[in-house]
């Protein structure tokens, strides 16, 4: 039977090619989504996560679709970068909310299928500025450090359940949010990338898909990097 998979916003960008990538490996993919519609093809669940009970009714309705969830990836995630003497703090706390309470609501009730099951794969899209830091994203790249420490603690916890927990730290990936980079700040990073090029969706999804499948058994707690080289070091 299907694997029953959940992707946290999984309507765009790169949370939509990590749903196909495992659609198209056979499972049976949900996704949120926001507002408009959902991807064509794709089993859709309205969810916020900065909402616990909209967290709770997504999982409801996918597991009401194709059983409990079994891999769980959590990546919805936002910017709203600014230098820290002009950041407010609504805009720190939402952020965080967003990228790293946003994934421990996910987890959590992710959680409860897969521990009565006994096996399950919980990934985390971080980013390599969770670990390397970046001007003017000190809010971002403390969601993403804290999704490090959140995930080994997880990987500690659930391991002896048959759950594994991993990141994936994606570089400069082409979507809506690096769109929003004008051209100099994209060129500035691609220098730095010793690949010479930014990652497709796909980059991302392929890494992902290795991470919950069975051949990846025996890797918990681990942050994989997606960079092209970027991160080198970190
Ligand atoms: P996009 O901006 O293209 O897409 C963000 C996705 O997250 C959308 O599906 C969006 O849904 C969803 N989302 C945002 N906030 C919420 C929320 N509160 N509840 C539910 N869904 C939400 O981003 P990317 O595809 O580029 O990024 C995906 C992940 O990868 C993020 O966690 C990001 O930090 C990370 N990442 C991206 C990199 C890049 O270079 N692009 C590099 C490293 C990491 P909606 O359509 O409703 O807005």
């Amino acid at each position: 039977m299907a694997r029953s998979v959940l992707v946290t916003g999984g309507n765009r960008g790169i949370g939509l090619a990590i749903a196909r990538e495992l659609a198209a490996a056979g499972d049976a993919v949900a996704v949120t989504y926001r507002s408009g519609e959902p991807p064509e093809g794709l089993f859709g669940v309205r969810c916020d996560v900065t909402s616990t009970e909209d967290v709770d009714t997504a999982f409801a309705k996918a597991e009401a679709e194709h059983g409990p969830v079994e891999v769980v990836v959590a990546n919805a995630g936002i910017t709203r970068d600014t230098l820290l003497p002009l950041m407010k703090e609504e805009i720190f706390t939402e952020v965080l909310d967003t990228n790293l309470t946003g994934a421990y609501r996910v987890a959590k009730r992710a959680c409860r299928g897969m521990l009565k099951m006994r096996r399950g794969r919980i990934v985390l899209i971080s980013s390599v500025v969770g670990l390397s830091g970046s001007a003017g994203q000190s809010n971002y790249a403390a969601s993403k450090a804290g999704l490090v420490g959140f995930a080994r603690s997880l990987a500690r916890e659930l391991g002896s359940r048959g759950i594994t927990v991993n990141v994936v730290a994606p570089g400069f990936v082409e979507t809506d949010m690096t769109a929003a980079l004008d051209a100099a700040q994209q060129e500035a990073i691609l220098k730095n990338v010793p690949l010479g090029r930014a990652a497709s969706g796909a980059d991302i999804a392929r890494a992902v898909r290795f991470l919950a499948s069975d051949d990846a058994a025996y890797i918990t707690g681990a942050v994989v990097p997606v960079d092209g080289g970027l991160g080198m070091g970190h």
